[in-house]
């Protein structure tokens, strides 16, 4: 079977959406005592997000270009640029030098997540390699190293069985990834929808995705491992490295329901989870129950990592056009999730349909979510 092409950074587009009108919000509570209720501590508002320092724990910069890095600038993001053992990104030694001369560029704002090649793991001098390269990207500054959803979907060991990550080939791996202090991405599975049929899909961007991918579309391909056999192998790989720092990459691909996620997190008190590429996902969820999606966010306030799957590939920056398309795309996508998470304001979502009220997070739960967690997770003040 061909290595599944991600479809995330489609995700991540589909995102952007228009700004909605105002929420009007509720009268205000009146007092009905002398010593009125303290004040709900106040949220964020739009005009906050320039000023906050935020962190987008998941972007791909495969380019020497510095479009990427000047509307993080603008925007006031840090970002973690992750490369990934993806054949339709470029080579990985392209992905390497691309995030070390984003990084060089401005060390304060750009972090690194390197990865390594699963091809050839069955081989005597493979291990050897992988541990070396790591070490080398991490005395270069890499902070994380990421595992993709090759393992689990693609990968077959010598005698045509898939591989999963709790293969005894990852073991010495995370050993090494843990005594070198970096954290591990794991992208494991697929979303719940590509395992059902399309017209139960809770998102058009991927019920048009697999329309068009039937190959990728694992609810036509039962001979295939189910979304519980990835998940419940990616789960005994975390649970046989407790003290290795794990962040499950587009909500532990959990995203359909958060009551998994929080299961998965009180399991796994190692575990982290960004939201790349998934908030259209949440925001299904928060327009049938918006007081449960709520709850979720302050409840794990210190698990979750923002992050959006932004890319840009070579040839996508090459002309003033695209760069500034690549700018004003980013800039949205930025934006109208920062309108979701952190003010009351109502958007329009294309992709599920909906008119979509903002969380309004409290200003402590977006300072962890947007900043805080991704240096803890990724342990970016002691390096
Ligand atoms: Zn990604």
């Amino acid at each position: 079977m061909k290595p599944i092409p991600s479809m995330l950074f489609a995700g991540a587009f589909l995102l952007m959406c228009g700004c909605g009108s105002k929420e009007a919000e509720g009268p205000l509570p009146v007092a009905e005592s002398a010593q009125p209720a303290p004040a709900p501590a106040p949220g964020y508002s739009m005009e906050d997000f320039a000023n906050l320092r935020k962190l987008d724990a998941h972007v791909h910069i495969n380019v020497l270009d510095s479009t990427f890095l000047e509307q993080a600038r603008a925007d006031n993001f840090e970002v973690m640029a992750i490369n990934v053992d993806y054949p339709d990104f470029p080579k990985l030694a392209e992905q390497r030098a691309a995030a070390l001369v984003q990084v060089k560029a401005d060390p304060a704002r750009v972090h690194w997540a390197t990865t390594f090649a699963v091809k050839g793991f069955e081989k005597k001098d493979w291990l050897g390699k992988v541990k070396a390269q790591l070490a080398a990207d991490a005395a270069q500054g890499a902070k994380a190293v990421k595992i993709w959803k090759n393992v689990g979907m693609a990968e077959k060991d010598s005698s045509g069985r898939l591989i999963f990550l709790d293969n005894p080939a990852f073991s010495p791996v995370a050993d090494e990834i843990q005594k070198l202090g970096l954290t591990l991405i794991g992208h494991q599975a697929e979303p719940y929808n590509c395992w059902l049929p399309l017209d139960q899909m809770s998102t058009d961007n991927d019920r048009e995705y697999f329309k068009e991918h039937p190959q990728y579309h694992m609810f036509l391909h039962p001979e295939m491992p189910s979304y519980e056999d990835q998940i419940a192998a990616r789960d005994r790989f975390v649970a046989a490295h407790p003290q290795l720092r794990f962040v499950g990459a587009h909500l532990g691909s959990l995203e359909y329901d958060t009551d998994r996620i929080a299961a998965f997190l009180d399991k796994y008190p190692n575990a982290n989870v960004d939201m790349a590429a998934r908030m259209s996902q949440v925001q299904y969820q928060s327009v049938r129950d918006y007081d449960k999606v709520r709850n979720f966010f302050i409840k794990y306030q210190d698990r979750l990592l923002y992050g959006t799957d932004l890319t840009l590939n070579p040839g996508e920056a090459g002309t003033d056009e695209q760069r500034a398309e690549f700018k004003r795309s980013a800039h949205e996508a930025w934006t109208a999730d920062w309108r979701y998470l952190a003010t009351p304001e109502s958007q329009r979502v294309e992709i599920i349909k909906a008119d979509v009220p903002g969380l309004a997070l409290p200003r402590e739960v977006i300072d962890k979510v947007y900043y805080a967690n991704a240096v803890r997770a990724f342990a970016l003040a002691s390096q």
